[in-house]
């Protein structure tokens, strides 16, 4: 990873304050998207900071696409270059479809899945013209399990997943790999709802009977945009414990 630039969404918390941590002790010169939480962006830039690497953050909406736009290319017109894109940014808002709100769907759909679309539409003309890139998308087990009360968030997992899928393909002949990492229950701020209602009966069903850690998902990400998967593209790696095989 030294020397490569990477954009990650969602940098400020959870598993994307991981991922941006773990590329960054890498040699990535990382710039990270957040939403809100000005305070926690500043306390990973200064943790990458300590740690001897390079985070920078941006206070960018995914869900706005004009704003993805303009934030990558000041990003690009710095760096020169955007090797690396992990499409981390998401949120939850489960509910029985019953009682789903619109504002519960689109939200949903607009933070997980237009985001994608937002920031590689930005990116890809710059890992075009290099010739080379590698994009990481974050899914979720709910994309192939299902989920009661989930139906707009494996809606838009599964989507992210076909997305994946078809951005290999058309992106193969500029050497452009496109792949995704799709995590169990990991122990987040976003699964903390899961784990309060459902501890025990969640985890007896994950084959490996323990949740996550966000630095199981962070070397997943780190080994598919590295060289190390050269030869890995359009694939979905699962890594959850073998809660999708229960
Ligand atoms: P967290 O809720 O802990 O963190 C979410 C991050 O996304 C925050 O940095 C937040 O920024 C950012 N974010 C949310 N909305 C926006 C937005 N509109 N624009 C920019 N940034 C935004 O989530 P996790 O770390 O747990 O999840 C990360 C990814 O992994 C998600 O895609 C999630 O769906 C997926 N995943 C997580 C699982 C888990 O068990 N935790 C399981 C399966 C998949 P801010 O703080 O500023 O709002």
């Amino acid at each position: 990873m030294a020397g490569k630039v990477a954009i990650v969404t969602g940098g400020s918390r959870g598993i994307g304050r991981t991922i941006v941590q773990t590329l960054a002790a890498e040699g990535a010169k990382v710039h990270f998207f957040y939403r809100s939480e000005a305070d926690a962006a500043r306390e990973v830039v200064d943790a990458v900071s300590a740690a001897g690497g390079q985070a920078t953050a941006w206070m960018v909406d995914v869900t706005d696409s004009q704003a993805c736009q303009q934030a990558v290319e000041q990003i690009a017109d710095q760096s020169e270059r955007i090797d690396v894109l992990v499409n981390n940014a998401g949120i939850v808002r489960d509910n029985l479809l019953a009682a789903m709100e619109d504002e519960e769907i689109t939200s949903v759909l607009q933070t997980n899945l237009f985001s994608v679309f937002h920031v590689t539409r930005a990116v890809v003309p710059f890992m075009m013209s290099q010739r080379s890139g590698q994009i990481v998308n974050l899914s979720s087990v709910a994309a192939t399990k299902g989920g009661r009360g989930q139906a707009n968030y494996a809606a838009s997992k599964g989507a992210v997943e076909a997305v994946t899928r078809a951005l290999a393909v058309e992106l193969a002949p500029r050497k452009i790999r496109v792949n995704a990492v799709a995590p169990g229950v990991i122990e987040t701020a976003m699964s903390q709802q899961v784990r309060d209602l459902a501890g025990d009966e969640v985890k007896s069903r994950i084959l490996l009977k323990r949740y996550g850690q966000p630095e199981e998902i962070a070397q997943a990400v780190t080994f598919l945009a590295s060289d190390l998967a050269s030869y890995i593209t359009g694939q979905v790696l699962y890594v959850d414990g073998g809660f999708k095989m229960a």
